[in-house]
């Protein structure tokens, strides 16, 4: 016996059993389309009768060199037997014919798959049988030429233009508008043209015999699997090549009989705000593709209430069915026939990161739903996406209706992003920072040497490449919207435009790119900041407190930020970087003259000027943090960063001696050798501090140790600063860090030396404050000794960014612009590990010094400051590493919040 390649809607049953029960298993065998028509039937929804053909019939067709598999074709007549009993109508009766319709699907809805075929067992005869049951020659005729266009131009790929032509030609001729004022007559000549179009296109007849008709749209949708363009997404979009696609045969229904029928799509709710509310467009009197087509102007399906109202009731009586079942919000093509409403198609719908988290938490409301379900349906990245600025979705469905959609690529990189085309990288650049425009880069693909002008755009475009190309990948690292892959965009770089179709767009005309749909528009759309006291948002991450079990602290180094982060949840400051204080102008003299003195009483006399204001800066940080953890790092870059750069002061110099020799007089000779003496002071100090791997120099603790007196005078200001928020009735609990330490004796002697100076302070403000000291682990040999370090600490702060950089050797500047893009693409390294924590390197070291640390101080807080803080994949390796905090960007919490939660709910599973 053969095996069984077809199957029935009321079959589901015996898939399973094929499959073992996966409703993976059942999509990638039936299709998602062929799947969910089964599943309807199953749950009750109307469904026009029909059957699918599987995919494993596909590759099977495919790899026999285009030839039907054993059995196939028996199987099919007999289902299509079935189905003729079922509908008391019969494939290719003159008197009563039954109609079918060929539609494709795979696992996974991709384009480039063959279209729909509607209509098929149309030809001459039964045309007639259904002029004589329906009494209505334009119906007739219509479905007849729907037929013969769809066939010809999807099956035998004949432009479809051949066929509008002539029904503008006719409409011409008759002196109407619009397609529904030509009558059956009318409709009867335009098939006999259709008739001569299909012959001169093929030189062959149109097929009348209704079995060759289905056998020929069958097998073209089979081959379709392998067509170049379905090909080339599915090389893009990372799809196996072998999956295959089902072809699926429906019984048709009529939407075009007359004002009681119609046709149309529609959300169970928005998909733009999430309300719950059928959202959705149909047509009355029109079949299949009319909606989506865009040749008649559409209703809202609020209107069907009104013109329909039982229609609408059983319509709202499906969309609950489905919803229970599916647990979803669904996505759906139906059809109506003389006032009784069938099922086409449904999926689960797509929608904005807005209507996300509103449907994830009304479902939960409802109880269609746990609370876990939806914090696990809420990926971290539409979080993300919720904070960044969008589009605002009319200016988008405006400029879709104004033709302004110039093309749709792979949405890469989300976001959304307005500017003026350039075509190369140097231009992008120029533009945007010379001239302070905003740019989108548009190439044909891109390579290490275009990151500049990357850099420099809003966003970026291509016309080649996949999901995991240089583009891509350089797009995502830097948060910049992307779209790539645009297949049917043309650049021409002789006369410097981009060409889609009759499409042209110069350089420097605006376009906006979508890169959260992967849809590209011409011209400025407007853009919207989403609302962060969004009542859904706000609801679901109070679920996600509730589930986990790792803090959320944030990076911030000003009271502002410390505010906003709060604000978005966070409970303590995890990193407080005090160096980007001294470089504010009105101190950085100071910073300056303090490294540059030449006298001790110099040196202490600028430290002392700087108390005041960090004194200052902690206080309002203190303040804003009342009642929770606040941890400050002491110094930790090297001081050159402070001093002018060594090229610039040689150059400076050099002009000045260059002065010098034509100075006119005395007193300008006087003046020049002045300034000379100055900058040559200036130039032998940085040249002392010039070191050739500054990140692995004098810099944090090790600076810290050299030059006591800074982490001196910061460990002052914290305890004054605390002092003086404790007295106004604070609650305050500085946590002091020390960068950097790579051996425990760093730890010891800078720590005693700082104990000492908060001990004096205390005592001088007659006050106790109670704060810990702690060290950052960034450096693999803190990691390897935690265990010796913690008996000298009172909290580990992971500090990623240099532990991936010291644990891989790699400098992170120098990487990211060059090699690690190409090490990705190549596939050498998964993941950028400076986004993602590397598990088996950076991961190891941080496991490691969790145990160490634990063992010698069981009591020891652990948390991360590196940006890894703010990632999903790398909290969840937090979680798991049993982490107290993470510690990310004020903007990050949110999703830090979520990704926790989502961490502790997957672990407990
Ligand atoms: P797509 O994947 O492009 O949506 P579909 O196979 O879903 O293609 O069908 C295209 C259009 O034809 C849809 O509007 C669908 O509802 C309609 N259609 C498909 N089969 C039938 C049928 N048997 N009767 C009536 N309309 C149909
Ligand atoms: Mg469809
Ligand atoms: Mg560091």
């Amino acid at each position: 016996m053969s095996k069984k390649w077809v199957y029935r809607f009321n079959e589901l049953d015996a898939i399973e059993e094929y499959v073992d029960g996966s409703w993976d298993d059942v999509r990638g065998l039936l299709g998602g389309k062929g799947a969910n028509l089964a599943e309807m039937v199953r749950i009750g929804v109307p469904v026009p009768d029909g059957f699918t053909i599987t995919t494993e019939a596909c590759n099977e067709y495919l790899s026999l060199g285009e030839h039907l598999p054993d059995g196939l074709w028996e199987q099919l007549t007999s289902s299509l037997s079935e189905i003729e009993v079922a509908t008391g109508k019969t494939f290719g009766d003159p008197k009563n014919p039954l109609l079918l319709s060929c539609r494709s699907g795979a696992k996974f809805s991709m384009p480039g798959m063959m279209d729909t075929v509607l209509n098929l067992g149309m030809n001459d005869e039964t045309v007639a049988g259904l002029i004589e049951s329906t009494g209505d020659a334009r119906v007739a005729y219509d479905l007849y030429r729907r037929l013969i266009q769809m066939f010809g131009s999807v099956v035998m790929h004949i432009p479809d233009g051949k066929f509008e032509e002539v029904i503008s030609r006719k409409r011409k001729e008759v002196g109407v508008k619009t397609d529904t004022e030509l009558t059956g007559e009318h409709w009867m000549a335009v098939t006999e043209e259709f008739k001569n179009v299909f012959r001169f296109h093929t030189h062959h007849h149109f097929p009348t015999e209704p079995y060759a008709q289905l056998q020929m749209a069958t097998e073209a949708v089979f081959m379709s699997w392998n067509g170049k363009r379905a090909f080339d997404y599915r090389n893009a979009a990372g799809i196996d090549h072998k999956l295959g696609t089902a072809v699926t045969i429906v019984a048709m229904v009529y939407g075009n009989l007359g004002d009681d029928s119609g046709t149309g799509v529609a959300l169970t709710r928005s998909g733009t705000t999430g309300e719950h509310r059928i959202e959705g467009d149909y047509l009355t009197n029109a079949q299949g593709e009319d909606v989506v087509a865009g040749i008649r102007k559409t209703k809202d399906l609020s209107a069907l209430k009104f013109e329909m109202p039982e229609v609408h009731a059983e319509f709202e009586r499906v969309a609950v069915l489905l919803e229970n079942h599916y647990r979803e919000m669904q996505d759906v093509e139906f059809t109506i026939e003389k006032g009784k409403l069938w099922m086409l198609q449904t999926r689960d719908g797509k929608r904005t990161s807005q209507a996300a988290v509103r449907i994830a938490v009304e479902m939960v409301e409802e109880g269609l739903i746990t609370k876990e379900e939806a914090l696990m349906r809420v990926t971290p990245d539409l979080i993300d996406f919720f904070f960044h600025p969008q589009f605002d979705t009319q200016a988008m469905k405006d400029a879709a209706e104004d033709d302004k959609l110039l093309a749709t690529g792979l949405n890469v990189s989300p976001g959304a992003a307005v500017g003026i085309v350039a075509l190369d990288a140097n231009l992008a650049q120029k533009w945007a920072k010379e001239d302070g425009k905003n740019v989108i880069m548009v190439r044909p693909e891109t390579r290490p040497d275009d990151v500049h002008g990357m850099l420099a755009a809003q966003g970026i475009v291509t016309s080649r490449g996949g999901r995991t190309s240089h583009a891509a990948l350089v797009a995502r690292q830097f948060g910049t919207p992307a779209v790539v892959g645009v297949d049917e965009m043309d650049i021409d770089f002789t006369r410097r435009q981009i060409r889609v179709g009759n499409k042209v767009i110069r350089e420097g005309e605006y376009i906006s790119v979508d890169g959260t749909t992967g849809e590209i528009f011409l011209g400025q759309i407007e853009t919207k900041q989403p609302d962060i006291k969004d009542e859904w948002l706000l609801k679901l991450l109070s679920w996600a407190d509730e589930f986990r079990t790792l803090g959320v602290w944030a990076n911030a180094d000003y009271p502002v930020d410390a505010t906003r982060a709060r604000e978005y949840g966070a409970e303590g400051i995890g990193l407080c970087r005090t160096e980007h204080m001294f470089m504010e102008p009105e101190r950085l003299p100071l910073v300056q003259q303090m490294i540059l003195a030449e006298m001790e009483l110099q040196r202490i006399e600028a430290i002392k000027a700087l108390l005041p204001f960090q004194r200052e800066d902690f206080t309002g940080l203190f303040r804003a943090m009342d009642g929770l953890p606040v941890v400050i790092r002491l110094i930790d870059p090297p001081l050159h960063e402070f001093l002018p750069d060594h090229v610039s002061l040689v150059k400076e110099l050099s002009d000045l001696k260059i002065q010098l020799q034509h100075a006119p007089n005395l007193a300008v000779i006087d003046d020049l050798l002045e300034q000379v003496r100055v900058k040559e002071k200036v130039l032998a100090r940085v040249e002392l501090l010039r070191e050739d791997n500054p990140m692995l120099g004098m810099r944090g603790v090790r600076l810290g140790n050299h030059f006591p007196d800074l982490p001196r005078m910061q460990v002052r200001a914290i305890i004054e600063a605390a002092s003086l928020v404790t007295k106004e009735g604070g609650d305050v609990r500085p946590e002091i860090m020390i960068p950097l330490t790579s051996h425990v004796n760093e730890l010891i002697f800078q720590r005693e030396l700082l104990e000492v100076e908060a001990k004096k302070v205390m005592e001088e403000q007659g006050i106790e404050i109670s704060y810990k000291f702690g060290t950052m682990i960034e450096i693999p040999r803190a990691a390897l000794t935690a265990d010796q370090l913690a008996e000298h600490a009172e909290f580990f702060s992971f500090g990623t960014n240099d532990l991936t950089q010291t644990t891989y050797g790699i400098s992170r500047d120098d990487a990211e612009q060059g090699f690690l893009i190409e090490y990705m693409v190549n596939g050498i390294l998964p993941e950028n590990p400076f986004e993602t924590i590397d598990r088996d390197g950076v991961g190891q070291l941080m496991k490691m010094a969790v145990e160490k640390g634990r063992k010698t101080n069981p009591d020891i807080k652990l948390g991360i400051c590196g940006e890894h803080g703010g990632e999903a994949k790398s909290i969840a390796l937090c979680h798991e590493l049993g982490l107290n905090y993470v510690s990310c960007s004020p903007f990050r919490v949110p999703l830090a919040r979520l990704a926790a939660a989502r961490a502790a709910i997957a672990g407990k599973k």
